[in-house]
């Protein structure tokens, strides 16, 4: 009889969403989808981070705290 399954169960813990109830945050952009309304008089423009988990470059809004990768998912405290 093997009670071996315990470390699944903590792996599968760790990976639930820990996203921050406080403060601004979302997932990160691949790409600046503001760039293009500056023509349209829009001139809200998206900071770019660096996923410090994979390097993906996550575009994100000036008022966030914080943000997860839009590839891996990871959160950021900015
Ligand atoms: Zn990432």
């Amino acid at each position: 009889m093997e009670l071996s399954s315990t470390v699944l169960t903590n792996m599968a813990e760790d990976k639930k969403e820990r996203e921050p109830k406080d403060g601004n945050g979302g997932v990160g952009k691949e790409k600046d989808e503001n760039a293009a309304d500056e023509v349209a008089g829009r001139s809200k423009r998206m900071l770019l981070y660096t996923c410090f988990n994979d390097g993906a470059g996550n575009y994100v809004d000036p008022s966030w705290t914080w943000f997860t990768c839009w590839r891996c998912g990871d959160l950021t405290y900015i």
